[in-house]
């Protein structure tokens, strides 16, 4: 008789899978042993993250301890980077022990997106070793609080290379943190061509044009398509000097999906039905920005990672019982958030949109919300008799 137990593998410590950690937690699946591997003991929560630039709150505050669900959950941490995956051998290559394969027979992928040094110098010629870009979120962090010391000191140029949702959030929040420490410093948004974050004329973008206007910001409607040491190339000619260029765009799915047998999307992002199932391997699942549902696609953010983590335990454990799947149901429209830091924040949902102070202390409130459900506590350890087999 074979008493192996099924080897699950949470691949990253994304939204979805802190939200398996706690599930998990509450009710232990002895037949499994379970595996998570991440680089970070603290994930962040990133919606809170202009929350943090603009010095509205701690990085405690926006930061997931991850010890105290690994502990509950009996599972085993591997602090470390998946740099291959082969899903026909069920194996997983590791940064720091490449040679050392990892097996599982289960699998579930949240990673988030990726920014790779390379695949930003490839998107951006001059990139490698000058541009700091806004993921890793950690390593962002920790960057950022280096430069603003020195911002405190000399004159400094910031450059927000794209301008989507995080970018004209984070450009707000830096020039906000900026001025608040009465630093010499200038802030302006490269933002590819009239067509950044909302369509021109509508609502979403006229709200930010003020915002931005209101904050000093310059937005530049041209393309960045090199970085030199102290500038920025532009595509109409101009040399903008830049002492520290942030980049927020061209995420990326991760390359080590490439060649990992899983069958992708047009832009390399697993493939997975409305179990966030893959489409090729039953085995494996995907959820968050890493993944794309082909029967319903939807945009790549935090809300929909966070519904997407809502079933994902109980998915798992189906999957592996061998019982019928539920499908996650997409909702049509989430509410979208943006912290305009000048203590309004904005709320769209499809074509409406509102600026308010109310709008900032309902997104803390749903942030806070959202935290606490995603944080270890005492109360949150199970009880012995919750164990299943
Ligand atoms: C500045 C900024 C502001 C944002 N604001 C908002 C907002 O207000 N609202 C909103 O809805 N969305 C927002 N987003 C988007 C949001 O952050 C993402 O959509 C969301 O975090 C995706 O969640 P996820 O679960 O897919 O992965 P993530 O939250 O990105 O987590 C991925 C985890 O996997 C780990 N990991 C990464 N690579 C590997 C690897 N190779 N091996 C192992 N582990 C790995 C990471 O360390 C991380 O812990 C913002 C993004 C940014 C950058």
């Amino acid at each position: 008789m074979n008493n192996r137990r099924s080897q699950l593998v949470l691949l990253g410590a994304g939204l979805g899978h802190l939200q398996v950690l706690r599930d998990w937690s509450q009710r232990l699946h002895k037949g499994v042993e379970l595996t998570v591997i991440t680089p970070s003991p603290q994930p962040t929560y990133s919606p809170g993250l202009s929350a943090w630039v603009n010095g509205e709150c701690q990085a405690s505050d926006i930061n997931i301890a991850l010890e105290p669900w690994i502990k509950a959950c009996g599972a085993r941490w591997i602090q470390d980077r998946c740099i291959g995956l082969d899903v026909h051998a069920r194996t997983i290559q590791l940064r720091n022990e490449p040679e050392r394969l990892l097996h599982f027979d289960w699998l579930s992928i949240n990673t988030g997106s990726s920014m790779g040094l390379q695949q930003l110098e490839d998107l951006l010629p001059g990139a490698k070793g000058r541009v700091l870009p806004v993921r890793p979120v950690e390593q962002f962090m920790d960057y950022w609080a280096r430069a603003l010391e020195t911002a405190k000191q000399r004159r400094m140029a910031v450059g927000v290379i794209g301008a989507g949702a995080a970018g004209v959030e984070l450009a707000l929040a830096l020039k906000r943190r900026l001025s608040d420490v009465k630093a010499q410093a200038s802030v302006s948004l490269i933002a590819g061509d009239e067509h950044w974050l909302a369509a021109p004329g509508s609502r979403a973008r006229r709200l930010a044009e003020r915002a931005l206007q209101q904050a000093h910001i310059q937005v530049l409607h041209q393309k960045c398509t090199q970085v030199g040491d102290g500038e920025l190339c532009l595509d109409n000619g101009m040399r903008l000097a830049c002492d520290l260029p942030i980049v927020t765009t061209g995420s990326m799915a991760p390359p080590w999906l490439r060649n990992s047998g899983l069958a992708l999307d047009a832009h390399g992002y697993v493939a997975v039905n409305a179990h966030q199932q893959s489409t090729s391997h039953l085995r494996v699942f995907a959820l968050g920005d890493v993944a794309t549902r082909v029967d319903r696609p939807h945009a790549k953010n935090a809300a929909y990672a966070l519904h997407a983590g809502q079933q994902h335990a109980q998915t798992l454990w189906a999957a592996i019982q061998g019982l019928d799947l539920k499908p996650i149901p997409t909702p049509r429209r989430l509410l979208q958030f943006m912290n305009t830091s000048d203590g309004r924040a904005t709320v769209q949902w499809g074509d409406s949109c509102i600026n308010a102070g109310w709008v900032l202390r309902w997104k803390r409130s749903r942030d806070e919300a959202q935290l606490a459900a995603l944080r270890h506590t005492a109360e949150a350890l199970p009880p012995p008799s919750t164990a299943v087999d």
